[in-house]
């Protein structure tokens, strides 16, 4: 996803925690969040940092909270009062979403709310991947090939898949 410089984006409160002030203010230069998530802030280490960051605090449309509770109610999620809150503000200023809540991504996603995990690189590498043949489709671990791009069976070039009995 391009990231241009004029959009707008909605940071939950586990962003801010992990999240370096470097890397913030960097991927997101424009960042709204709501009064709860600096409310959550302030006992942590993140609070100060918070500070110092640009973010603008807004509260959100009662008309697009009634909105995000009427879609948490159909969608069978259990969001806090601050996740519904960032989602009704993502939805008032048609910004992304940041974060790494799946509960509150689906919500988003069923609001056509835009959204962006914050973590996502950790969470590719948690995928372990292994090869299969292009020809005879046998799969091989990374260690069963030693580097060699084509199959050891019958010499077809080798893909890189995600291991399917690791994902959930
Ligand atoms: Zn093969």
């Amino acid at each position: 996803m391009s990231k241009n410089h004029d959009q707008v984006y909605v940071i939950d409160a586990n962003v801010f925690i992990h999240g370096s002030f470097q890397d913030l203010s960097r991927m997101y230069p424009r960042m709204l969040t709501v009064p709860e998530v600096t409310a959550e802030l302030e006992s942590t280490e993140a609070g100060q940092r918070f500070d110092a960051e640009q973010v603008t605090v807004m509260v959100p449309s009662d008309q697009s909270v009634a909105q995000v509770v009427d879609t948490v109610r159909d969608c069978g999620e259990d969001l806090s009062e601050a996740d519904r809150r960032l989602v009704a503000l993502a939805l008032d200023q048609d910004a992304t979403l940041v974060t790494d809540d799946y509960g509150v991504q689906n919500v988003a996603a069923a609001m056509d709310v835009s959204y962006t995990g914050f973590q996502r690189e950790e969470i590719e590498e948690q995928i372990s991947w292994i090869y299969r043949c292009t020809g005879c489709e046998k799969t091989f671990d990374p260690d069963g090939i030693q580097g060699n791009e084509r199959c050891p069976v019958c010499g077809c070039a080798l893909k890189q898949v995600p291991d399917e009995k690791d994902t959930v």
